[in-house]
């Protein structure tokens, strides 16, 4: 994945670059609205609105009428944009500075998916049996072993489990599972999240869940690896 990262804050940026290619992103600076236009093909474009030279919505639009490229928007908090101007201007999805950086990949990771950029989320995520090892589990038959015992899982428990596990590693906003795993016209209380997480977590163990507090969960590829939350 080759990410296009616009931002002429280098305080800003040198940390959120090398935060990246630590992701294992390939990524391009550069700090002006007319190096993003010419800037070559990217799979996803992390702009800045605030930028030295043209006005950000205006870049926004210029790459958006060039290609069908996700763009997440950064924004300061005195910007004051929202979710129509936004829409307007053909961004995907926005964070708000100071934003965290284990949110912004979440977002990325989001962002990727939703678009169908990512390379891994087909066959993954279609896949009728998952087996990491400690854990197994099946779609066709909705069984699920933890180091081959079976472990007993109400409808609701298994299909957040299935969601997570599709796609290991990653962490998932809670929208996006709320939105998955119950529906995506769902009003009730987000506490529901919690609840199912928290009685996963005593079923298959407490460290196989991670939590990015307030941006969502994902389920550990290593049980050893995870502190449970970070
Ligand atoms: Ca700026």
């Amino acid at each position: 994945m080759h990410l296009l990262v616009v931002e002429d804050d280098l305080s800003i940026a040198e940390p959120l670059c090398a935060g990246l290619l630590r992701e294992g992103f390939s990524v391009q600076h550069v700090a002006t609205g007319a190096e993003a236009t010419s800037a070559g093909d990217a799979d996803l474009v992390l702009l800045d609105l605030g930028l030295p030279d043209l006005d950000g919505r205006a870049v926004c639009r210029a790459l958006r009428a060039e290609s069908n490229v996700p763009i997440i928007v950064v924004t300061a908090r005195s910007d004051e944009i929202d979710r129509v101007t936004l829409l307007e201007l053909g961004a995907d999805d926005y964070v708000v500075k100071p934003f965290g950086f284990r949110e912004l990949v979440a977002r990325i990771g989001a962002v990727l998916r939703r678009t169908g950029a990512s390379e891994t989320s087909g066959a993954s995520s279609t896949a009728s049996a998952i087996d990491l090892g400690w854990l197994r589990l099946d779609r066709r038959t909705r069984r699920v072993t933890v180091d081959d015992d079976e472990v007993a899982l109400t409808p609701k428990e298994f299909d957040l489990l299935a969601f997570l596990a599709a796609d290991v590693g990653t962490i998932h906003l809670r929208d996006e599972i709320i939105r998955d795993v119950w529906d995506e016209n769902w009003w009730g209380s987000t506490k529901t999240l919690d609840v199912h997480i928290a009685s996963l977590r005593k079923k298959i163990g407490a460290t196989s869940i991670v939590t990015v507090r307030g941006v969502g969960f994902g389920l550990a590829e290593h049980r050893d690896a995870a502190s449970g939350e970070r």
